[in-house]
């Protein structure tokens, strides 16, 4: 039976997936089951930040295995608390404080509920709590029943009403629409620095600021969904750095590219005091508020520790910074019609295309239309809505590489 049969048989079919059988890598290659090699700029979407099978990823993953794989959180685990140091000291670089689970999504559920938490403990002035949580229009936060109820997207909620209550979703990149967004009920703002899955969309400078206004003014928690877009992928450690340094978000929610691979996903709550008795936000989730067996176990930690130390030692950041820059230079240079433009940030780039000059048989948006025939040519690249391409590759990418596949992106575009 070929693997798309048993597929069809007994995985349920929530992904439309290309016929595409991988079953091996190495750094920016692919190889699928007839030995076609492709030029890999998905990445497992924004998750393999050094490549395929990464030397000193795959070292720490032997070496860990042979010593300890798992072990409860009932006990103190040297390489989660190694890590969290990693992420406080060198990427957040502010006083916080880390829980590890396993997706994007649980750690959009974790900001939820220390929203949740927050507006229990500084409630409406007749002590009703607090819980309302703004998000953004094509915002993408996560499948979980809190992360989609967080996500701005009505084709991501359909048929599964009622939805968690407490959310709204105001229009991205707009200060105006803060005006009178807050209400008695809104304890927080959760939104994405950069949009990935809504299309790529950077958020302004202006905007940032003004939101990070809106919550000092309104006493809400500013929390940023940094899942695609941090460690290094937008060309610093953090995205939101990228557009306004000096921004000292509440809480962040992390997962893709800090594990290289590796299933793990983090949120991030600030020592700040939320108080005059000087109660710290990071203080809220005591012993047994919250919890997952397998976050932040001993093999997945020491995965995450290689990658991020990689990603710092090697200064990643600005690689994505200089290979993002010489991706516009040559996008700009060729002047096609169908490319309306290139929005993103580092090494989370999306080339939006004109869909009255893409033909799209069978329903298919132009987006995919240019993937496949991007696949047919060697390169993965993942659509990003509609009329969007994403480029995703490694942070360690080459030179070398990233003209290779841009040889291949001009040979399709220049068709349309
Ligand atoms: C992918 C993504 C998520 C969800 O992550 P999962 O690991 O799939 O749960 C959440 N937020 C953003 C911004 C994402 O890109």
């Amino acid at each position: 039976m070929t693997t798309s049969a048993t597929f069809q048989q007994h995985v349920l079919p929530t992904y439309g997936r290309f016929p595409l059988v991988a079953v091996r890598g190495e750094g920016c290659r692919l190889w699928d089951d007839a030995h076609r090699c492709y030029l890999d700029f998905c990445t497992g979407i924004a998750v393999c930040s050094l490549g395929h099978c990464h030397p000193r990823l795959v070292a720490a993953l032997r070496e860990q295995a042979g010593i300890l794989i798992h072990v409860s959180n009932l006990y103190q685990i040297p390489q989660q608390a190694a890590l969290a140091r990693e992420i406080n000291e060198e990427h957040v670089r502010l006083p916080g404080k880390v829980f590890f689970g396993n997706s994007g999504a649980e750690a959009n559920d974790g900001l939820i509920k220390a929203a949740r938490r927050f507006g229990h403990r500084r409630p409406q002035p007749d002590g009703t709590p607090r819980f309302e949580v703004l998000t953004f229009q094509q915002s993408f936060h996560g499948r979980t029943l809190g992360a989609m109820a967080a996500t701005g997207q009505t084709k991501i909620q359909e048929g599964f009403d009622p939805l968690l209550p407490g959310f709204r979703y105001l229009p991205f990149n707009d200060p105006a629409a803060l005006e009178n967004a807050a209400r008695p009920d809104t304890a927080a703002v959760l939104l994405e620095p950069v949009q990935g899955e809504g299309g790529v969309n950077v958020a302004t400078p202006e905007f940032l600021r003004a939101v990070a206004a809106f919550c000092h003014a309104h006493d809400l928690l500013l929390f940023f969904d940094e899942v695609q877009a941090g460690f290094g992928r937008c060309g610093e450690a953090m995205a939101w750095r990228a557009i306004a340094p000096e921004i000292q978000p509440d809480g962040l929610a992390w997962a893709k590219g800090m594990g290289g691979g590796v299933p793990i996903g983090a949120f991030w709550l600030s020592d700040r005091s939320i108080d005059a008795a000087g109660t710290a936000l990071s203080s809220l989730l005591g012993p047994g508020s919250h919890g997952s067996t397998y976050g932040g176990n001993p093999l997945v930690c020491a995965a995450s520790l290689a990658v991020l130390e990689e990603i710092r030692g090697q200064d990643l950041a600005a690689n994505a910074r200089r290979q993002e820059a010489r991706i516009r230079q040559t996008i700009g240079s060729w002047q096609l019609p169908v490319v309306t433009g290139v929005r993103g940030l580092g090494l989370l780039l999306g080339i939006g295309l004109d869909p009255t000059r893409i033909p799209t048989p069978e329903g298919k948006t132009p987006a995919l239309v240019v993937v496949n025939r991007l696949m047919e040519n060697g390169l993965l690249v993942p659509p990003a809505g509609p009329n969007t391409i994403r480029l995703l590759p490694p942070l360690n990418v080459t030179d070398a590489e990233i003209d290779e596949a841009l040889v291949m992106v001009h040979d399709v575009l220049s068709t349309f």
